[in-house]
């Protein structure tokens, strides 16, 4: 059952505790991005988070987010979509047109196919690096020590526009595990970012779901991927 009013009321307390721990960090709240995570919902949610304001909105598959992007209709405000689960090659080019930003790029050859169907494509698609920072075998992403080798080879990049990095916290360890893999990946970007070539910045820390997007603000995230709260 949909309940918009529900829905509405639940995305209002996660901009209150979003905000609260911006603060925390010394950040105003319009510095983190809330990114509406719709993987366990249909259409009839996605339309009542417009409908309460919300914009970005982010699916994990492909396949779903395509079927979703085609229920909406311009009679629905605008989405900006978020891919933040795994891309393959293959379904590159039927996902571009319909994306703001992938969180999720976790390889060389999903980065030269991203560009090589953007060129195709006209488009220029918004990027981060996703790091298994936690080494979780079940996890995509680079090792963290693939990322400084990775950055002089970024410059080639003319279309893709690699603005940041994303990560998942351990499965295990609780809140304190995750902290830790939040801080390495703030501690990795700030390596990095000023070996970057003049076309890639690493601004865009994307890194904290349900059960710990507060700690992951703390530790300097500026876009939360929020999905099992909204709909709790
Ligand atoms: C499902 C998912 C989320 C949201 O997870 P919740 O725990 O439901 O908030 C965030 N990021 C990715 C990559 C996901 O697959």
């Amino acid at each position: 059952m949909i309940d918009p009013q529900k829905t509405a009321a639940n995305l209002a307390h996660i901009r209150e505790q979003i905000a609260s721990a911006a603060l925390r960090s010394g950040r105003p709240a319009g510095a983190v991005t809330l990114v509406a995570v719709t993987k366990s919902v249909g259409v009839g949610e996605i339309a009542a988070l417009l409908a309460a304001g919300c914009r970005d909105i982010g699916e994990s598959r492909p396949q779903d987010l395509w079927q979703k992007h085609a229920a909406l209709t311009p009679a629905d405000p605008p989405v900006r979509w978020h891919l933040v689960g795994h891309l393959q090659r293959n379904k590159v080019r039927r996902t571009l047109p319909m994306v703001e930003w992938i969180h999720s790029a976790d390889s060389a050859r999903l980065l030269n196919e991203i560009e090589s169907e953007s060129e195709k494509l006209n488009l220029a698609p918004k990027v981060l690096l996703e790091v298994n920072v936690s080494g979780d075998a079940t996890k995509h992403g680079f090792r963290p020590d693939e990322v400084l080798p990775l950055l002089p080879t970024l410059a080639g990049l003319v279309r893709v526009q690699v603005r940041g990095l994303m990560t998942m916290a351990s499965l295990e360890g609780g809140p304190s595990a995750a902290r830790r893999d939040f801080a390495a990946l703030r501690e990795l970007r700030d390596l990095a970012a000023p070996l970057c070539p003049p076309n890639v910045s690493l601004h865009e820390l994307s890194m904290g779901m349900s059960g710990d997007f507060e700690i992951a603000i703390e530790e300097g995230a500026t876009m939360v991927r929020i999905g099992s709260a909204l709909f709790a």
